[in-house]
């Protein structure tokens, strides 16, 4: 196994790697950048099949969280924690025990959160052992309370991103009749389809789970289509809210949408994608730009939660899309290196 020669390590701060025999703890922590502030990033819990490709992973994500947090605007570096191990079956209270001593032992330079795998549940439950958790405080909202789910502030950020895109590729600043087909109607992407059907969007819709499709068609209008389908629609906006890497050799010819802007991590399957959509003329929001709200929103619970100041943080992702726009047509450049070269320049500082 290499460390040092992988391609994500570049920069890496510090990397932690955690054993505890006693309840199988198995972990990577790693800390990109923290310039601007304590790194913080989700604890995935996955099966890897490989100690190598756990490492490629929280590498990767560490870094991107940096970038993240630096174009959000926010006092945050960049981290991100991988337990290696199976969430249904392998978590135990031993297990999240020991995890909680790690982070301990970090002393507060990386801030864990919920990711694929663990739950607000599991942070709360972290949280009464460490005060490095973030993500477990219940926010006020118009009807009431939520949990520490970051989601509704992610899709509304989302929202706003998509109005961006519309505003800079169509020259509209409505959404009256845009067509928008979103990719997993599942916490984002069903809440996203909500407020793009109230601002009289027309919806398509795919997901691999039957009853978020039923809900999205009877409670939205959204006609259903096949998980394979979603890419060549004859729609303006493809939103993707289910995986990473959908933008590929594969899915980029079906395109027909002139805009892919979605809350999905890591949509494209390599950077020479981004170029290729700029090619064809499709604006790509850049992934970690539209989908920031998560990080905002969690800032916002450690600083003291304001919620007017909090909607008004997220939905300047409007403007800050914008302005990469603007950028990347004038120097002809992706979108997404017009974004990362705006974020060096805050955490490189
Ligand atoms: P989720 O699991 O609630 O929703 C994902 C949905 O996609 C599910 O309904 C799932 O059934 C569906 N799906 C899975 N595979 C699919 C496929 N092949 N085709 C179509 N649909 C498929 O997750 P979420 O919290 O809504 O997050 C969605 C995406 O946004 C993820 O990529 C996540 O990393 C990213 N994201 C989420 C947040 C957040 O605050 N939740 C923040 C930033 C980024």
């Amino acid at each position: 196994m290499s460390v040092f020669s992988q391609r994500d390590f570049a920069d890496h701060e510090q990397v932690v790697f955690v054993s505890d025999d006693a309840s199988g703890l198995k972990a990577i922590i790693a800390i990109h950048n923290s310039n601007l502030g304590p790194a913080l990033g989700g604890c995935r819990m996955w099966p890897y099949a490989s100690e190598d490709e756990a490492i490629r992973d929280v590498l990767r994500l560490s870094r991107g969280m940096t970038y993240k947090s630096a174009l959000a605007g926010l006092k945050l570096g960049g981290g991100k924690s991988v337990i290696i191990g199976n969430p249904r079956t392998d978590k135990s209270p031993a297990l999240l025990d020991a995890f909680a001593t790690a982070l301990n032992r970090l002393n507060g330079r990386y801030i864990a959160a919920e990711d694929s795998g663990t739950s607000v549940a599991d942070m709360k439950y972290l949280a009464e052992r460490t005060a490095h958790v973030a993500g477990i405080v219940d926010k006020p909202t118009d009807t009431g309370t939520r949990s520490g789910d970051p989601s509704p502030a992610t899709a509304l950020g989302t929202f706003v991103g998509i109005k961006a895109a519309v505003k800079a590729q169509l020259g509209r600043d409505s959404l009256e009749g845009v067509r928008v087909a979103v990719q997993g109607v599942g916490n984002v992407g069903f809440d996203l389809a909500q407020q793009l059907h109230a601002a009289g969007a027309q919806l398509w819709v795919t997901d691999i789970h039957k009853d978020n499709l039923v809900r999205a068609g009877s409670e939205l209008g959204a006609t259903v289509v096949a998980p394979e389908a979603i890419y060549g629609l004859d729609v303006d906006v493809f939103a993707p809210c289910a995986l990473g890497a959908i933008l590929n050799d594969q899915t980029i010819p079906q395109l027909k949408a002139r805009i892919v802007a979605g809350a999905s991590n890591n949509q494209l399957a390599e950077a020479r994608h981004g170029s290729e959509l700029m090619r064809r003329g499709i604006l790509y929001a850049p992934d970690y730009v539209i989908n920031a709200g998560g990080i905002i929103d969690v800032y916002y619970e450690r600083t003291g939660f304001d919620r007017a100041a909090l909607l008004k943080h997220v939905e300047g992702i409007y403007g800050t899309l914008l302005e990469i726009f603007e950028r990347a047509a004038k120097e002809q450049r992706p979108t997404g290196e017009v974004a990362d070269a705006l974020a060096e320049a805050r955490f490189k500082r």
